[in-house]
């Protein structure tokens, strides 16, 4: 296994559970062995010890809202992508076909989990190398919104490199057609001429094909750009604005967000140019935290 063969496989795990579904437990999994390596972690994490307690903390912050979280998945699953190994995993063997075993018995077996031993020895060889794969692999997977609070609660100091594949197009696109105000709260502040604190954001994340147009667009100042890829906020079909019940905070809260649920939000005055119904619907399903 060359250091190519190893960066081609982790971002080639299979992210997608059906269709453009966000699925971020493998992804999530393996920043998270990336990010320990690079803080001297040896190569196996333990199931009940570390990573059903860790890795569920990350799938609850950063994966789509659900009422259960399976950490157990990817730390079981990733020995199908042929980067992975598993010690003591003979006691939860044999399984029935696409039967993956609860929790219970990784920890009654005492389960371990980390790359495999070829994968291991690249990423203890080059520590700069395991810092551009754990900075693609965040990137490929989450908005730069999110990637400096993901780098946060992995432990990481070192300032990831932003994701620079952004159509330069894509803001003044979407800033012209909103008159350079926030959709939601009409932000406009200019320092001298220069609009600051406004962007454009991704409905639909690029990460998942979203397309940089304006109809995947949002003119947000950068709290409400924030709250979108977090899903705390989304919109019903007729772009009205929706709020996650998750949300708290005082009056200022009450000011930028709860004042303005399901109120229509400032759109473009050419129709063509309104976001897309199905990119709004992917937001919420995949992203919206109810
Ligand atoms: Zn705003």
């Amino acid at each position: 296994m060359t250091p190519n063969d190893l960066r081609a496989a982790v971002l080639n795990v299979k992210r997608w559970s059906r269709a453009d579904q966000r699925a971020p437990n493998k992804p999530l999994m393996i920043a998270y062995a990336l990010a320990k390596y690079l803080q001297g972690h040896d190569q196996m994490f333990s199931y009940e010890d570390e990573v059903d307690q860790d890795l569920y903390l990350l799938l609850q912050r950063f994966g789509p809202a659900r009422r259960v979280y399976h950490p157990e998945y990817p730390f079981w699953r990733l020995i199908n992508d042929g980067i992975w190994q598993l010690d003591n995993a003979e006691g939860c063997l044999p399984r029935k076909s696409n039967n993956d075993p609860p929790k219970s018995e990784l920890v009654k077996h005492g389960v371990l989990g980390g790359f495999s031993d070829e994968a291991y020895s690249l990423i203890k060889e080059d520590r700069q190398f395991t810092i551009d794969l754990l900075n693609s692999v965040l990137n490929e997977n989450f908005p730069e919104s999110i990637v400096p609070d993901i780098s946060a609660q992995l432990g990481l100091e070192l300032a990831l490199k932003q994701d620079n594949k952004r159509d330069p197009k894509f803001r003044a696109d979407v800033l012209n057609a909103y008159n350079g105000r926030c959709a939601i709260c009409g932000f406009d502040a200019r320092l001298n001429n220069n609009l600051f604190a406004i962007e454009a954001a991704h409905i639909k994340w690029k990460q998942f094909n979203g397309p940089c147009t304006v109809n995947n667009g949002l003119a947000l100042c950068s709290i409400h750009h924030k709250a979108l890829d977090k899903g705390v906020i989304g919109f019903s079909s007729d772009m009205r604005l929706k709020i996650s019940q998750a949300l708290n905070g005082g009056k200022v809260i009450d000011a930028l967000f709860w004042e303005l649920e399901g109120k229509q939000i400032s759109l473009p005055r050419n129709k063509n140019l309104f976001p897309s119904e199905g990119y709004v619907k992917w937001h919420i399903s995949n992203v919206f935290s109810s």
